[in-house]
């Protein structure tokens, strides 16, 4: 329901929650945060309310500089911590809002090749085939422009990949995502409203686009994998 993604240069968790905080108000039964910690995957995931997956964060901090988070509001898969976002592999964790409407064909796909799935969401799939393409050799941006065309459904995504603190990609097809650029800090958001604690310079993503996030900027693509510019605007929303 609510995305955020974060490439910083301090401690992101926190951020990451109060940019969720600014989402509340589209509804949501549980939470997650998932960061680089040493440079690898670690994640906090919390049913209900953002104040139990910060009480989470208090006993078990992330300290990571490069995160993700997510409210969902289920559609496949029942309101529990095990399916909250994000998902995640041993490459990569996942945030997604809509729907991935071929999920079943994917799971049953990955299934027979020995994924090892962990939820009973749609969601899940995307995880699996980034990385069923990652350990094929492919790079992160290759594996993410071949599992997004085996998609069908609608999705806005953000994705981190351990052992990597300098990326995030994220996705929309049929659901909205907005990159924000900081002084090198960059961003990314379901809506600018949660953007707006850390930049008024937004850009947003066009239906079918995909972008690749480092702390220099974001690099753009188009549906057919064409590197295009989308313009940047100074949001009217204030913090
Ligand atoms: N379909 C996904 C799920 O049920 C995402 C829901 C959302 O948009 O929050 O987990």
């Amino acid at each position: 329901c609510g995305i955020v993604g974060i490439i910083g240069n301090e401690p992101v968790a926190e951020e990451i929650v109060e940019a969720l905080k600014r989402l509340e108000y589209r509804g949501y039964d549980s939470a997650g945060v998932a960061t680089l910690e040493n440079g690898h995957l670690d994640r906090r995931r919390a049913e209900g309310k953002l104040r139990n997956l910060e009480a989470r964060l208090r006993s078990a901090p992330l300290v990571g500089k490069i995160g993700i988070g997510h409210t969902r509001w289920a559609t496949h898969g029942a309101p529990t911590e095990g399916n909250a976002h994000p998902h995640a592999t041993e490459k990569v964790a996942v945030v997604h809002n809509g729907i991935i409407e071929n999920f079943r064909a994917l799971k049953n796909e990955l299934a027979g090749e020995g994924a090892r799935f962990q939820t009973d969401t749609d969601t899940e799939v995307v995880a699996h085939l980034i990385t069923r393409e990652l350990l094929a050799g492919r790079d992160p941006a290759e594996a993410v422009r071949l599992t997004l065309e085996r998609l069908e459904g609608t999705f806005a995504l953000a994705i981190l990949f351990d052992g990597d603190e300098d990326l995030l990609i994220g996705a929309r097809r049929g659901s909205p995502l907005a990159v924000g650029h900081g002084d090198g800090e960059m961003y990314l958001g379901s809506d600018a409203t949660a953007l707006a604690p850390f930049t008024d310079r937004v850009t947003y993503l066009e239906d079918g686009d995909w972008v690749v996030l480092t702390h220099a900027g974001a690099t753009i693509f188009d549906s057919l994998g064409h590197q295009v510019i989308r313009p940047t605007q100074r949001s009217l929303a204030t913090a």
